[in-house]
């Protein structure tokens, strides 16, 4: 997710290669396709999830290239990232317990008045671990996951966002179960009125509240079980989301800095062992206000401290031929954490803390 003040090179780096366009509708070329009209887009074939069992899936959209590309460039076999990576956010790990796992494991009673949320939303400051709770929430359920950016689909495709919309979920239908994880949505969904609005920009935002609504309404399986969708989208701009979209989105989960204890066992989770004159209670206490993202670069710079010693005062050709006994882990000692934390500043100010605890207080869930 972004920066609170959007600088552009807060912006994650995107997925899908640059100046990638999507190909033409298959319906509009010879090969591929099977012409116009035709729901079988042919585009089917044995995935293997999770590296143990085999699923036959079929793609039956118009535009099968589009589908093969968003294939290759979105959808993350597994992200590998467990519960157990994420610190803290107890709370909001059982929230999508409850939203998005369940569903997946039970879908049968999760029906009627108990039907799964259409969307799940994220919400919470940079660097406070949407993006990585989400990428545990693919590996716990297990399910293909396309991690899409929407300024991929916003900017990249103009003008084709929206087929690309309609394709991302008739895709992740074919894929069933399946997450379909949309970050940065701020972007994507802004609440402009129409007049500052890009035509396209409106369309691909329509697009997004069909697919949505209708997200777990139809297909089924071949066992007459429902296929199931699920949408999480995250933003570190909650304020910023069109209204239409903010209802379609039911479960909204704040996911704030880390508290004392999510940020000792950050530090524990970054840095395995530690010389035992680090105080990890002290180095907590002295971080608080950094997020999750920051306190993890106060322990990267503290790692690479022992490093630094070691080559200070040598030319770049004995540096070179060190060996790596030399150079050897040594752990992490508390003057190292002293030199970080003089080096690393949080990155989130107390407005921007301030603003989203009053959206919390007005559209979270709880
Ligand atoms: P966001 O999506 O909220 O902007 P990210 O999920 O991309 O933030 O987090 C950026 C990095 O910060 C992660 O890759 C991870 O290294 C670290 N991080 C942030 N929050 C946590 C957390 N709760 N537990 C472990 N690492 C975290």
């Amino acid at each position: 997710c972004r920066g609170s003040t959007r600088p552009a090179s807060a912006v994650k780096p995107s997925r899908v290669s640059s100046g990638a366009r999507p190909p033409t509708n298959g319906k509009n070329r010879g090969g591929g396709a099977s012409g116009k009209g035709s729901r079988t887009g042919g585009c089917s074939r044995s995935v293997n999830g999770d590296g143990k069992k085999s699923k036959k899936y079929e793609y039956e959209g118009p535009d099968p290239e589009l589908a093969e590309m968003l294939e290759r460039d979105v959808l993350e076999r597994s992200p590998g990232v467990r519960w157990d990576d994420v610190a803290g956010l107890t709370q909001a790990k059982s929230l999508l317990e409850e939203a998005l796992l369940l569903p997946l494991w039970m879908p049968e009673y999760f029906q009627g008045i108990r039907r799964p949320w259409k969307g799940v939303l994220l919400f919470g400051p940079p660097g406070t671990g949407k993006t990585l709770l989400a990428k545990a929430v693919a590996t716990e359920c297990g399910t293909t996951f396309f991690n899409v950016s929407s300024a991929t689909l916003a900017s990249k495709w103009r003008g084709e966002s929206e087929r690309m919309v309609r394709c991302l979920f008739d895709l992740a239908r074919a894929h069933a179960p399946s997450t379909i994880f949309i970050d940065e949505i701020d972007s994507l969904c802004n609440a402009r009125g129409a007049s500052g609005e890009h035509e396209s920009s409106r369309r691909v935002k329509s697009e997004l509240l069909v697919q949505v609504d209708g997200v777990n309404n139809s297909s089924t399986n071949e066992d007459g079980t429902r296929k199931i969708v699920m949408v999480l989208a995250a933003t570190n701009f909650p304020w910023d989301i069109d209204e239409a979209l903010r209802r379609r989105l039911e479960k909204r989960i704040y996911i704030p800095l880390p508290n004392l204890e999510s940020r000792k066992e950050l530090i524990r989770i970054n840095l395995r062992t530690v010389s035992p004159d680090v105080n990890i209670d002290g180095v907590a206490k002295r971080t608080e206000g950094y997020s999750g993202d920051d306190l993890t670069n106060v322990c990267r710079d503290a790692s690479l401290n022992g490093m630094r010693r070691k080559i200070a005062g040598k030319t770049r050709d004995e540096i070179k031929m060190m060996s790596k006994d030399e150079i050897s882990n040594d752990p992490v000692a508390m003057c190292d954490f002293r030199e970080a934390l003089k080096k690393v500043q949080p990155s989130v100010s107390q407005a921007d803390i301030e603003r989203h605890q009053k959206w919390f207080a007005a559209f979270g869930s709880a």
